[in-house]
Order: C-alpha cells, then sequence, then structure tokens
C-alpha cells in the first residue's frame, strides 16, 4: 500500500509558485460541478469581472485559459501570428526568448530586440526596429523579467509600437498583481499572465485579455489558428459572453474556484494596496540583504519588488546554499538561468509571499549559512 502524499511545509521565494493563500486552498478542496452547470457558468462570469478588476480593464475578452502562463503566450501568439508574418520580439531574458520560439513554430519571422539580461528593453532599439520593418504587425514583449528581476516601460512600448501601427502582446505574469499595470490606460492590445506569482494561487491557468481591436484582427486572419484548444473563435464559445456556452474542453471546475477566491482576495486588499505591499517589501528585502553583503544586480528604476536577482558572492557555492536553505530551513529560492545560472540567486516576494515574516526569517537564514 502506498501512502498519500504529504508535501513538506515550505516558504516558497523562488521565482514561482509562491505560496498559496489557505483560502485558495480551501476553495479547490469543494465538490466539484459540472463545467456546464448554470451555477458554474455564474463562477465564469464572476471570474471575468474580476480579472477585469485587476487587469485595470474593460475589455469583454477577458478570461483564465486552461493551462500554466506558457500556454497564455502561446495563446496570444498563436491567435495573432500568421504564418510568413514578421514579428518583433524582445529579449532581455529566458521569456522573451520563448516568445522568439513560440513565433517560430507559428510558421513567422522574429525580429529580435535583444538587450542585456538584468537591464529594461531598450526603447530606442524597439523603435528602431520598427522603423527598419515597416511590414511588422505585431510586437512582443515582457513586462516583468523573472528571469532576471528587471521591469520595462511597457507603457511608451505600446505607444511606439501604435505609432507605427503594430499591435502589443505584453507578456504580464509575473507583473499581474504585483507591480502596476493598467492594461486600458497603456492601450496593451494582448496580454497574458499566471495564476501562481502574485495571485496567491496554485500554477495551472493563464489569465488572458484582448481589446476590440485585437478580436478584429484576429477575425481578419487569411489562414486558420493554426492550434485547435487555443483557437480563441473557439474557445469564447465557451468562456464567450451572451451566446450560450457550449462545450470546447472540460474546465479545470476546481482550479477555477482557486482563481475565485484569489482574486477575490486581491479585491478585498484593493489592487492599488497589493502593488504598495510588493513595493514597500521588495525594498525592504534589498536593504536587509545589502546589510549582509548581499546587493541586488538590477539598478534600482528598473528592479521588480516582487523579484530581486542577487549576485553570489565570490568563493560560495550557490547551489550549496539554496540545498541549505531548502533542507534546514524549508525556505525555497531561485537559481539563475541562461547567461546568469550559477551567478545569481532570485528571490521571490510574490502574492502571498510577500511579507515582512519571510523577509527576516530568510535573512537569518542567509545570514547562518553564509557565516558558516
Ligand atoms: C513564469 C513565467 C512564464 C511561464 O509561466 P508558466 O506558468 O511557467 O508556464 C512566462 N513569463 C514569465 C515572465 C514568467 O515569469
Amino acid at each position: 500500500m502506498r501512502n498519500s502524499f504529504i508535501p513538506p511545509e515550505r516558504i516558497l521565494m523562488g521565482p514561482g509558485p509562491s505560496n498559496v493563500h489557505p483560502r485558495v486552498l480551501e476553495a479547490m478542496a469543494r465538490s466539484t460541478i459540472g463545467h456546464l452547470d448554470p451555477k458554474f457558468i455564474e463562477l465564469m462570469d464572476d471570474i471575468k469581472s474580476l480579472l477585469k478588476y485587476v487587469f485595470r480593464t474593460e475589455n469583454e475578452v477577458t478570461f483564465a485559459v486552461s493551462g500554466p502562463g506558457s500556454v497564455g503566450m502561446e495563446t496570444c501568439l498563436v491567435n495573432l501570428v500568421e504564418p510568413g508574418s514578421k514579428v518583433v520580439v524582445c529579449i532581455n531574458g529566458v521569456f522573451g526568448e520563448r516568445m522568439k520560439s513560440i513565433v517560430e513554430r507559428c510558421g513567422a519571422a522574429p525580429i529580435a530586440v535583444e538587450d542585456e539580461w538584468g537591464k529594461a528593453i531598450d526603447i530606442q532599439k524597439f523603435e528602431n526596429a520598427l522603423d527598419a520593418n515597416p511590414d511588422v504587425k505585431v510586437t512582443a514583449f515582457v513586462h516583468a523579467e523573472t528571469s532576471t528581476g528587471a521591469k520595462s516601460d511597457i507603457k511608451t512600448l505600446a505607444e511606439i509600437a501604435h505609432k507605427y501601427d503594430c499591435l502589443t502582446i505584453a507578456d504580464t505574469v509575473t507583473s499581474l498583481g504585483g507591480i502596476p499595470l493598467l492594461i486600458d490606460e497603456w492601450n496593451i492590445d494582448a496580454s497574458y499572465s499566471g495564476t501562481q506569482k502574485c495571485l496567491s494561487c496554485p500554477p495551472g491557468l493563464s489569465p488572458v485579455t484582448f481589446n476590440d481591436r485585437t478580436v478584429e484582427f484576429i477575425k481578419n486572419r487569411k489562414t486558420q489558428v493554426q492550434s485547435w484548444f487555443m483557437d480563441l473563435n473557439l474557445v469564447l464559445g465557451y468562456w464567450g459572453s451572451g451566446a450560450k456556452r457550449t462545450y470546447h474542453h472540460t474546465a479545470p471546475v476546481n482550479a477555477l474556484y482557486g482563481l475565485h477566491e484569489a482574486l477575490l482576495l486581491v479585491k478585498e486588499e484593493g489592487i492599488e494596496n497589493a502593488w504598495d505591499r510588493h513595493k514597500r517589501n521588495g525594498k525592504l528585502l534589498v536593504k536587509e540583504l545589502e546589510s549582509i553583503g548581499l546587493p541586488p544586480m538590477v539598478k534600482e528604476d528598473e528592479r521588480l519588488p516582487e523579484l530581486t536577482s542577487i549576485s553570489v558572492p565570490a568563493g560560495i557555492n550557490e547551489a550549496e546554499v539554496r540545498a541549505k536553505l531548502l533542507n534546514e530551513y524549508n525556505i525555497e529560492i531561485g537559481a539563475g538561468l541562461g547567461t546568469l545560472a550559477g551567478k545569481v540567486w532570485r528571490i521571490g516576494l510574490m502574492g502571498y509571499t510577500s511579507k515582512e515574516e519571510n523577509i527576516t526569517t530568510l535573512v537569518n537564514a542567509l545570514k547562518n549559512i553564509l557565516n558558516n
């Protein structure tokens, strides 16, 4: 006989998942009902309006894709990118690279605007790429690069993209609920996010939002969307408003209970207060880490409060420190990815994890480990 799996109690201070609020876990343990049950449809409508609240948008097409953030990324790209087209993709970390790879798989040509990892996207380089490629219709960039901890100015990027009559896809996986993100005010055309970063919810769903202009653009495609599952025209038969909801795929019912509760928590706190909490705790973390000789990698005006990269001091075995944190203190932090592998630690303060006591616990643990 096998025993049930009992996970250890960890403090999740890595790049995601972050700790889940107990109310979300409780919601997810409730009885499963049918995904076309009228009561479930009511829940879906509620989720859509709560998502509009956190995204700061009035977009009708705002819902949760069944799948993690990467599926949201792919949903935006496969719907907006036609084979043979060109797409400007900004790359300053892992997730920009992932977007480029999806664009290639869509049969399109990515025009990469590359920046150093740990820095914001360079606005001038972006504009130069659009200037040099007048046939581009779609652009894509990451708001909060979780692989480095750098924040980009997507408001200005969107302004420039529109000057060249291009649509914008913004990755807001680690910004939604964590830092100011104003979809309508900033004119972001399409965006995808994730549940497991700043929303205090487990992984597995991807909130997305599309404005009318984008929906129109998708309707006017010359070719069919390459993916059946992610084709917005089909998904909206289930998630869309007004029309009778029809079966598309079986929604992850209990996961959506969880998301609903997580969004309620943001609404109760107030989204501006959630942004402030992340900001305050991010600053405190940096101050505390600097006091033990661990300065942040990203410069202050481009630094994310919910994800701090710190350079590993010379002579320290970074993997050993992470293993000790996990095994002796039940704290998870992240390693560097790609070009930053072995060079940085990534410390997350996202969603329910973003609280003062976690900072104190981590800093004390690091002090003990590094002084031994
Ligand atoms: C985590 C993350 C993703 C991918 O989300 P998954 O849920 O891991 O698929 C995409 N973009 C950014 C910026 C992320 O932090």
